[in-house]
């Protein structure tokens, strides 16, 4: 049942934070109502049995049948906290002694090895290496940087790996800034401030992943700002990461901006078609061993390399799921089933057209002004381009015929009605104006 609650409690709390809580634990056992579930670190335990085991005890309990309590373990045994059902904020864990808790768990499939270079990370990766690689400091800090489910967490546990193999003495620090705000708090409130920021001094490598999270939050800007200058003071690699350039994180004090721009600072660029197609290549290589067996037909990969443009989270959950589909269904995977079983990512990541642009790339295809297709004219060089333009329209936007009316100079929506049936009737005669729609719609929806 803990595959299904996981994929219940990654609904509740958000894939980010799954990613970062939920998704190193795992539940032990169910015994008398109580649910144990083991925890890689004491830190991490700490924070969910905190914030998570309400959520955790109610999923559960739903599954599962009767559990009124949830109770933590980390590996070691040496802490046990128990969240009894609408328990009370419990008091603070004995602090960590061992700074082995204060990293936050790798992923251990985030590796250079399966990382898959384009040009759009080609420049991220390298100096990624290039840090992992050690040596004399060469960017201190390195700032990433770039949007949601490009790489980032991914390039930055590869590179704490590396670092960690290449040199098992060094202290890497990995953390999301999520995570330092978390610990500093809680040094505040358990006083042990000075072991706090003894603690972070001593790394040899502080890696900060999102770093943008404590943008607005003062105490912990200021203390974060510290122990960065503290340690590149001292000649030690700092690798942070963000969703966007240092210049444009918000609420950010502009010193601390000066700082993290001192290094290097290289973006992760939107994915281009054959890098996804590469990163669906490999991934389908992991799944064949997951799902053996299983025939793929030519042409699905393609299909998705060129439709799920958002990002590689998505592309990576779509393909996810298209196997367990056609492992359930004991089928061959084929466009057709594609199509089917991930309607609803392909339609959120269909390119929205507005009756703008159709306007302008109409116009623009029959020789006519851009104003034409909202003014009076009824020559029929005019009228019927702007009448292909009311019919893509209604066809490639989800606009209302009263809406389109209004955009097409305040045509009353029956006009904008006879203008599409128009359009069809006649593109069922018309060879030539039916290529010429398909290719404005290929055009607009490039
Ligand atoms: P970010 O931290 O930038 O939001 P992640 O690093 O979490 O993104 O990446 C999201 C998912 O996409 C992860 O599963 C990651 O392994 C995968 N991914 C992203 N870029 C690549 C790539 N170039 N090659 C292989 N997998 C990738
Ligand atoms: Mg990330």
């Amino acid at each position: 049942i803990w595959g299904q609650a996981r994929e219940e409690l990654q609904k509740i709390v958000g894939t980010d934070s799954f990613a970062t809580w939920i998704e190193p634990l795992r539940l032990t056992g169910v015994d008398e109502g109580t649910a144990t579930i083991a925890c890689p670190t004491r830190f991490l335990s700490d924070w969910v049995s905190r914030h998570y085991s309400d959520d955790i005890l109610k999923v559960l309990d739903r599954l599962n049948g009767p559990v009124h309590r949830v109770s933590f373990e980390t590996r070691s045994q040496t802490s046990r906290q128990v969240a009894a059902a609408n328990s009370e904020p419990k008091r603070p864990a004995p602090r960590a002694a061992v700074d082995e808790e204060l990293t936050a768990p790798l992923d251990h499939r985030f590796t250079f090895d399966n990382f898959i270079v384009g040009k759009p990370n080609e420049l991220a990766h390298a100096a990624a290496r290039r840090v992992a690689e050690g040596g004399p400091v060469t960017f201190n800090p390195l700032f990433l940087y770039g949007g949601v489910g490009l790489g980032k967490t991914h390039l930055m546990h590869a590179i704490a790996r590396e670092i960690q193999i290449r040199q098992p003495e060094a202290k890497v620090l990995y953390l999301s800034a999520e995570q330092f705000m978390y610990r500093f708090v809680q040094a505040l409130r358990d006083r042990t401030v000075m072991d706090f920021k003894e603690l972070f001094r001593t790394v040899s490598v502080l890696m900060v992943d999102d770093v943008q999270f404590i943008a607005g939050k003062d105490s912990t800007q200021e203390e974060f700002f510290h122990t960065f200058n503290t340690l590149v003071d001292q000649g030690k690699q700092i690798i942070i990461s963000a969703d966007r350039a240092p210049g444009e994180i918000k609420d950010m004090e502009d010193r601390i901006k000066s700082r993290l721009q001192c290094g290097l600072v290289v973006d992760l660029h939107p994915t281009d078609y054959e890098l996804r197609l590469g990163i669906l290549q490999s991934k389908t290589d992991s799944f064949r061993v997951q799902y053996p067996g299983l025939q793929l037909a030519p042409g699905v990969l393609e299909f998705l390399a060129h439709r799920i443009t958002s990002n590689v989270r998505v592309l990576e959950g779509a393909l996810q799921r298209l196997f367990a589909f056609a492992s359930l269904m004991g089928r061959e995977i084929t466009l057709d089933m594609t199509q089917e079983c991930l309607a609803d990512i392909l339609r959120a990541n269909d390119r929205k057209v507005s009756i703008e642009e159709i306007q302008r790339k109409v116009a623009e295809h029959y020789n006519i002004r851009l104003s034409d297709m909202i003014g009076p004219k009824r020559v029929r060089t005019v009228a019927r381009p702007r009448q292909i333009a009311m019919y893509l329209s209604k066809q490639m936007t989800s606009r209302s015929l009263p809406e389109i009316g209004r955009r097409f100079g305040g045509r009353d929506h029956t006009t904008i009605m006879h203008g599409v049936r128009k359009i069809e009737e006649l593109r069922t005669a018309d060879r030539s104006l039916a290529e010429d729609i398909d290719l404005l719609r290929r055009l607009l929806e490039a």
